[in-house]
């Protein structure tokens, strides 16, 4: 059983933030029918080598997916499901932004199996979302919520970034409270990451702009940790949040290091010890499939002392934390073992606990996550 990601580069505009593998969609019809042929292409491949590997889940992310008209994504599942096993409890989730979807389109989304919708709204105002480039408005983002329920959807995130140049504490808190309003079952918050050659990042530089001290930031995180807790989510991951049940399956896989395929131009996998990544450029990306090669830029093998260290950067993000008799099980060592003194200093300075079941990282051992996890590198 294993993971499925469909990569989709194609977006509306690029927003002022993003360094993902994405570009405008292209007025070249040619372009994005050929990539549509290499992913399923691609998909075929994977089918054939792995004949008896089952999906659990399946992940249409992007880029925009939802720029693409829905026949064309029900397609490339009805794909899937012809080429793999689908487990009976398979959760397919699609990315969309608000503005590129409509009752309809979702109505036959919903038809074809797709169970959650992950809505890229990052903020309930206007002049945020303009200073991030995003493409959508506030009434769009209402709009979508509202055709996503009439379509059936009962499992819809919403992806919200805080933390933003000038953004005060009160406007985090009118945003947040806007989209517990909404009443979604899932929010992902993360914290905006400036990348390097953005145009929001060039304006930090040239002083345009000014950044969100880290004391602000801190400040966010603890307060969207007690708005979201009073409006009954549970915190599962560090920047994750779900109603009970509702937890994104696909992104426990990644956070529980297991495998997943990862299909499209610059996605990523991991399968059979074997880390990858697809070429970034879509028109490689279709050669190089179209040649019936496995389109990948990079694969590197991973030893057990890199599977190891994966799996403890990532499973400390979740909140249970790393099973103690899974990790013993998987490596044959157990973690006190191997990090006696950097867990002992851990533990010490209240950033890490141990239990009988796990060891996972403390509230403020959440808030210093890359300082701590820096240690079991
Ligand atoms: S919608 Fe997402 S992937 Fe597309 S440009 Fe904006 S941030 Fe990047």
């Amino acid at each position: 059983m294993t993971a499925l990601y469909i990569h989709f580069p194609f977006c509306l505009q690029k927003c002022r933030y993003c360094s993902f593998n994405s570009i405008p969609i292209p007025r070249n019809v040619m372009l994005v029918t050929g990539y549509l042929q290499a992913l399923e292409r691609e998909i075929a491949l994977y089918a054939s080598h792995y004949p008896n590997e089952s999906l659990s889940s399946i992940y249409l992310g992007g880029g925009t997916p939802t720029v693409l008209p829905a026949e064309t994504l029900c397609r490339i599942l009805f794909y899937c499901r012809e080429n793999f096993a689908f487990s009976p409890e398979i959760e397919i989730t699609i990315e969309a932004n608000p503005g590129t979807v409509t009752q309809g389109m979702l109505q036959l989304l919903r038809d074809a199996g797709v169970n959650r919708l992950s809505l890229g709204v990052q903020s309930f105002k206007s002049a945020e979302l303009q200073m991030l480039g995003r493409s959508h408005s506030v009434s769009d983002v209402y709009a979508a919520y509202d055709a996503a329920r009439k379509a059936g959807f009962d499992n819809i995130n919403l992806d919200l970034i805080y933390a933003l140049p000038g953004q005060s504490l009160q406007s985090w808190r009118e945003n947040l409270c806007s989209a517990i309003q909404l009443g979604p079952e899932h929010l992902s918050i993360y914290g905006l990451s400036l990348e390097e050659d953005t145009p929001l990042a060039d304006d930090l530089k040239k002083g345009k702009l000014e950044a969100c001290s880290e004391e602000m930031h801190i400040s966010m995180w603890e307060e969207t940790a007690s708005m979201v807790a009073k409006a009954g989510f549970i915190r599962y991951e560090i920047s994750n949040y779900a109603k009970p049940g509702k937890v994104c399956r696909h992104n426990i896989t990644y956070w529980e290091n297991k495998t997943y395929l990862g299909v499209g131009a610059g996605a990523h996998g991991y399968y059979d010890h074997v880390r990858y990544g697809n070429e970034n450029n879509i028109q490689k990306y279709i050669e190089r499939v179209e040649k019936g090669e496995f389109p990948r830029a990079f694969e590197e093998h991973q030893s057990q002392k890199e599977e190891m260290v994966d799996t403890i950067i990532m499973g400390l993000r979740l909140t249970k934390g790393l099973s103690r008799q899974k990790f013993a099980r998987r490596f044959g060592c157990s973690f006190e073992s191997l990090y006696e003194k950097e867990l002992k200093k851990m533990v010490e300075d209240g950033l890490m606990a141990i239990s009988d079941e796990a060891i996972f990282l403390t509230e403020r051992g959440q808030i210093l996550s890359n300082y701590v996890l820096s240690h079991f590198v």
